[in-house]
Protein backbone atom coordinates (compact mmCIF):
# COMPACT_ATOMS: atom_id res chain seq x y z
CA UNK A 1 0.00 0.00 0.00
CA UNK A 2 2.77 2.10 0.60
CA UNK A 3 4.39 1.68 -2.51
CA UNK A 4 1.38 2.73 -4.56
CA UNK A 5 1.39 5.53 -2.89
CA UNK A 6 4.73 6.60 -3.09
CA UNK A 7 4.45 5.78 -6.49
CA UNK A 8 1.31 8.08 -6.89
CA UNK A 9 2.91 10.75 -5.53
CA UNK A 10 6.14 10.39 -7.84
CA UNK A 11 3.69 10.54 -10.90
CA UNK A 12 1.63 13.76 -9.06
CA UNK A 13 5.17 15.27 -8.70
CA UNK A 14 5.91 14.83 -12.00
CA UNK A 15 2.70 16.53 -13.31
CA UNK A 16 3.58 19.29 -10.97
CA UNK A 17 6.72 19.57 -12.57
CA UNK A 18 5.66 19.08 -16.09
CA UNK A 19 2.54 21.90 -15.46
CA UNK A 20 5.23 24.48 -14.43
CA UNK A 21 8.09 23.72 -17.15
CA UNK A 22 4.93 24.52 -19.34
CA UNK A 23 4.47 27.94 -17.58
CA UNK A 24 7.78 28.73 -17.13
CA UNK A 25 8.39 27.73 -20.93
CA UNK A 26 5.42 29.02 -22.61
CA UNK A 27 6.31 32.68 -20.91
CA UNK A 28 9.89 32.99 -21.48
CA UNK A 29 8.66 31.52 -25.61
CA UNK A 30 5.27 33.71 -25.36
CA UNK A 31 6.63 37.25 -23.67
CA UNK A 32 10.08 37.79 -23.51
CA UNK A 33 12.23 39.80 -25.84
CA UNK A 34 15.38 41.06 -26.06
CA UNK A 35 16.44 44.11 -24.55
CA UNK A 36 14.70 43.89 -21.20
CA UNK A 37 16.36 44.02 -17.98
CA UNK A 38 19.78 42.72 -18.18
CA UNK A 39 19.79 39.50 -16.06
CA UNK A 40 16.86 38.49 -17.57
CA UNK A 41 18.59 39.00 -20.92
CA UNK A 42 21.75 36.85 -20.10
CA UNK A 43 20.31 33.74 -18.18
CA UNK A 44 17.48 33.37 -20.03
CA UNK A 45 16.03 35.33 -23.19
CA UNK A 46 19.21 34.59 -25.42
CA UNK A 47 19.80 31.03 -24.75
CA UNK A 48 15.23 30.72 -24.87
CA UNK A 49 15.89 32.08 -28.81
CA UNK A 50 18.93 30.11 -29.42
CA UNK A 51 17.26 27.18 -28.45
CA UNK A 52 14.57 27.86 -30.79
CA UNK A 53 17.48 28.63 -33.52
CA UNK A 54 19.53 25.65 -33.17
CA UNK A 55 17.47 23.39 -31.13
CA UNK A 56 20.97 20.15 -31.59
CA UNK A 57 22.93 22.93 -29.85
CA UNK A 58 21.35 21.56 -26.38
CA UNK A 59 23.29 18.39 -26.88
CA UNK A 60 26.69 20.85 -27.04
CA UNK A 61 26.91 22.19 -23.12
CA UNK A 62 28.06 20.31 -20.06
CA UNK A 63 25.97 19.28 -17.10
CA UNK A 64 26.27 22.00 -15.39
CA UNK A 65 25.57 24.46 -18.19
CA UNK A 66 22.59 22.73 -19.23
CA UNK A 67 21.40 22.28 -15.91
CA UNK A 68 22.40 25.54 -14.00
CA UNK A 69 19.47 27.86 -14.20
CA UNK A 70 17.23 24.99 -12.73
CA UNK A 71 19.39 23.82 -9.94
CA UNK A 72 19.55 27.36 -8.60
CA UNK A 73 15.94 28.36 -9.12
CA UNK A 74 14.58 25.24 -7.80
CA UNK A 75 17.76 25.73 -4.40
CA UNK A 76 16.17 28.81 -3.25
CA UNK A 77 12.48 27.28 -3.67
CA UNK A 78 13.98 24.42 -1.27
CA UNK A 79 15.68 26.95 0.96
CA UNK A 80 12.31 28.90 1.23
CA UNK A 81 10.52 25.74 2.28
CA UNK A 82 13.24 24.65 4.82
CA UNK A 83 12.66 28.29 6.27
CA UNK A 84 9.19 27.79 6.53
CA UNK A 85 9.83 24.44 8.18
CA UNK A 86 8.08 22.19 5.31
CA UNK A 87 8.65 18.72 5.86
CA UNK A 88 6.52 17.01 3.66
CA UNK A 89 8.92 14.90 1.16
CA UNK A 90 6.73 15.63 -1.63
CA UNK A 91 7.28 19.26 -1.47
CA UNK A 92 10.74 18.61 -1.62
CA UNK A 93 10.63 15.91 -4.44
CA UNK A 94 8.66 18.14 -7.16
CA UNK A 95 12.17 20.53 -6.11
CA UNK A 96 14.63 17.81 -6.92
CA UNK A 97 12.27 16.93 -10.56
CA UNK A 98 12.26 20.64 -11.36
CA UNK A 99 16.07 20.78 -10.77
CA UNK A 100 16.37 17.84 -13.59
CA UNK A 101 13.45 19.00 -15.65
CA UNK A 102 16.18 21.02 -18.32
CA UNK A 103 17.81 17.40 -18.20
CA UNK A 104 15.03 15.30 -19.28
CA UNK A 105 14.15 18.78 -22.25
CA UNK A 106 17.89 17.77 -23.40
CA UNK A 107 17.28 13.78 -23.81
CA UNK A 108 14.23 14.50 -25.71
CA UNK A 109 16.63 16.37 -28.17
CA UNK A 110 18.23 12.87 -28.24
CA UNK A 111 18.59 10.38 -30.68
CA UNK A 112 20.13 7.49 -28.35
CA UNK A 113 19.66 9.23 -24.73
CA UNK A 114 20.43 6.09 -21.77
CA UNK A 115 18.31 3.04 -21.95
CA UNK A 116 16.55 4.04 -18.93
CA UNK A 117 15.26 7.35 -20.39
CA UNK A 118 14.26 5.64 -23.82
CA UNK A 119 11.81 3.47 -21.25
CA UNK A 120 10.65 6.29 -20.16
CA UNK A 121 10.07 8.28 -22.73
CA UNK A 122 8.36 5.62 -24.13
CA UNK A 123 5.56 5.21 -21.40
CA UNK A 124 5.50 8.93 -21.38
CA UNK A 125 6.83 9.65 -17.77
CA UNK A 126 9.69 11.46 -19.73
CA UNK A 127 9.15 13.71 -22.49
CA UNK A 128 9.29 11.79 -26.03
CA UNK A 129 11.50 13.13 -28.66
CA UNK A 130 8.38 12.82 -30.83
CA UNK A 131 6.04 14.63 -29.01
CA UNK A 132 8.76 17.86 -28.07
CA UNK A 133 9.26 18.46 -31.66
CA UNK A 134 6.31 19.73 -32.03
CA UNK A 135 7.43 22.42 -30.42
CA UNK A 136 9.99 23.43 -32.12
CA UNK A 137 8.01 24.49 -35.22
CA UNK A 138 6.75 28.09 -35.95
CA UNK A 139 5.19 29.71 -34.32
CA UNK A 140 6.35 27.93 -31.40
CA UNK A 141 2.72 28.20 -29.80
CA UNK A 142 2.05 24.22 -28.40
CA UNK A 143 3.52 21.33 -26.01
CA UNK A 144 5.15 23.94 -23.71
CA UNK A 145 4.74 21.32 -20.81
CA UNK A 146 8.76 19.50 -21.37
CA UNK A 147 8.99 16.65 -18.70
CA UNK A 148 5.90 13.93 -19.73
CA UNK A 149 3.79 13.42 -22.35
CA UNK A 150 0.83 13.70 -20.39
CA UNK A 151 -0.51 17.16 -19.71
CA UNK A 152 0.46 19.09 -23.48
CA UNK A 153 -1.88 17.12 -25.19
CA UNK A 154 -5.00 18.14 -22.80
CA UNK A 155 -3.77 21.57 -22.30
CA UNK A 156 -3.44 21.99 -26.10
CA UNK A 157 -6.89 20.25 -26.72
CA UNK A 158 -8.52 22.93 -24.27
CA UNK A 159 -6.43 25.93 -25.50
CA UNK A 160 -5.05 26.51 -22.15
CA UNK A 161 -2.54 28.77 -23.19
CA UNK A 162 -4.29 30.57 -25.91
CA UNK A 163 -7.08 31.44 -23.54
CA UNK A 164 -4.58 33.16 -20.74
CA UNK A 165 -3.02 34.67 -23.66
CA UNK A 166 -6.54 36.13 -24.86
CA UNK A 167 -6.55 37.83 -21.50
CA UNK A 168 -3.40 38.79 -20.78
CA UNK A 169 -3.30 40.39 -24.42
CA UNK A 170 -6.68 42.64 -23.73
CA UNK A 171 -4.82 44.09 -20.72
CA UNK A 172 -1.87 45.12 -22.87
CA UNK A 173 0.65 42.34 -23.13
CA UNK A 174 2.26 41.80 -26.67
CA UNK A 175 2.57 38.12 -27.32
CA UNK A 176 6.25 37.68 -28.98
CA UNK A 177 6.64 34.42 -30.20
CA UNK A 178 8.13 34.32 -34.00
CA UNK A 179 8.29 38.27 -34.02
CA UNK A 180 10.47 39.97 -35.70
CA UNK A 181 12.17 41.47 -31.71
CA UNK A 182 12.78 37.22 -31.50
CA UNK A 183 14.53 37.24 -34.93
CA UNK A 184 11.22 35.05 -35.90
CA UNK A 185 12.03 32.72 -32.98
ZN1 LIG B 1 10.06 27.06 -26.83
ZN1 LIG C 1 13.69 21.92 -27.09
Amino acid sequence: MFMLAAAGWVLASLLIVDFISGVLHWAEDTWTAPGGPELLDRWIVRDNIEHHRRPGGIRAGDYWGTNRVCIVLAAAVGGVLALFHVHAWQAYLVVVLASQSNQVHLWAHCSNPPRLVRALQRIGLLQSREQHAEHHRRPYAARFCTMTNYLNPLLDAVAFWRGIEWVLVRCGATVQRATPARGGY
